[in-house]
């Protein structure tokens, strides 16, 4: 461990390099990470609740109230909350437990070991993202320990289920486990930089029911997956046609699933086709579903079969670039990291989907990590960026409580 202290430093260009951390706060750091890489939290199935118990556990040592929040069989979010001194609002802290499948291909260094190889920390989630979770961790047990009067409440949520279906956010924020705050920071691998906006994110199932015939008779029957095919290719043609978000670009429909028919001498009375939608304005995938509906009802004259078409999916968030917590996020970045972050869109969803408009917070994404690692195989991220992530989160609660 004795490397680190050293090569985790301030870039301050006036001077020699001065440690970004205390030796003994780089070890916990790294330790926080490598325990909760070391937890099995591929989702699915998920099983975080051994995470969130033991972050409970950690954070209730130095005086946070904590507790885990259940959301299914094996699965909890953890909520913690560090009190402030006065009724000023609080600030969030968010980023999920579970992790992507670790995929076939063996990985350089074995996906669950949390293995420190140089100055990097290796292993499925070090980017995506529990490594931003122990610089949250960190950071809040460095301000308890501190001692200092924070005015408002820091409050880390630590959810279940983001790659998935984001049941932790939802079940902590309806819950009412994180009243009280007025700003959220969702610690993604964004290297530093401040994504402010995400688009939205939709799946669209269209089930085709034809009509069952012999092979050799087809006219008899009513070809599911002859009239799903239709459907695919004009779905491909609907390119929707909204003026570019500045940060987000353009609406895309993606067809990603086709399956149907039982065997090669049967007309097949069944197709399901799965789409993936992107909005980038509000109630946009509305106008989308309904050009989807038109050209399936058109089909489905011309072919004698049926469509059912069904949606979920989560709407475009946004957050102002002048609002007080961009500015608050950019300032940290800039003392910590000494550089100007840039203000992004992110392509994916996050938590921030769900806790924005639940809690109708503004939100900002930055952590640790090149986001073009998340979900790789040989994920890994540098052990300095998790430093500078700790410092950030630290000096943000400071700026935002004080
Ligand atoms: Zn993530």
């Amino acid at each position: 461990m004795s490397i680190f202290p050293a090569e985790i430093v301030a870039q301050d260009e006036d001077g020699p390099p001065t440690p970004l951390l205390t030796a003994a706060r780089t070890a916990r750091l790294i330790s926080l990470a490598q325990s909760l890489l070391r937890m099995p939290t591929v989702n699915p199935p998920g099983n975080e609740a051994v995470a969130a118990a033991f972050l409970a556990d950690r954070l209730r040592d130095v005086g946070l109230e904590a507790r885990t929040v259940p959301c299914g069989d094996g699965r909890a979010s953890c909520v913690a909350r560090l009190r402030g001194s006065s009724s000023r609002t609080g600030l969030i802290l968010t980023g999920h437990l579970d992790v992507v499948p670790t995929g076939s291909i063996p990985w350089r260094h074995p996906p669950l070991a949390g293995t420190v190889d140089g100055d990097r920390l290796h292993g499925r989630g070090s980017v995506d993202m529990k490594g931003a979770v122990a610089a949250m961790v960190d950071a809040a047990i460095t301000l308890a320990e501190a001692g200092d009067s924070l005015r408002g409440d820091l409050i880390l949520a630590l959810t279940a289920g983001e790659e998935v279906d984001m049941r932790g956010a939802q079940s902590l924020a309806s819950g009412g486990h994180l009243n009280g705050a007025s700003a959220i920071i969702v610690g993604e691998p964004t290297g530093f930089d401040l994504a402010i906006a995400e688009k939205g994110s939709y799946r669209l199932d269209i089930a085709v029911h034809g009509r069952a015939a012999h092979a050799s008779t087809p006219h008899l029957g009513a070809n599911a997956i002859g009239a799903g095919a239709d459907l695919v290719q004009r779905i491909e043609a609907l390119v929707p046609s909204a003026i570019p978000h500045p940060l987000l670009g353009t609406p895309t429909l993606s067809v990603g699933v086709i399956r149907g028919g039982s065997a090669a001498n049967v007309v097949p009375d069944w197709c399901e086709i799965e789409v993936d939608a992107r909005t980038i304005r509000r109630h946009e995938i509305e106008g989308m579903l309904d050009l989807v509906r038109a050209t399936a009802e058109d089909l489905a004259q011309a072919r004698g079969v049926t469509f059912d078409l069904t949606y979920s999916g989560f709407p475009p968030v946004e957050t102002a670039a002048d609002a007080a917590i961009v500015i608050a996020t950019a300032a940290a970045v800039r003392s910590v990291a000494r550089r100007a972050p840039e203000i992004l869109g992110a392509r994916y969803a996050t938590d921030a989907a769900i806790l924005a408009p639940m809690l109708g917070l503004p939100f900002v994404i930055c952590g640790p990590g090149d986001p073009a690692l998340a979900h790789q195989r040989d994920e890994s991220v540098p052990l300095g960026e998790l430093a500078q992530a700790s410092a950030v989160y630290e000096a943000i609660a400071r700026e935002w409580l004080a």
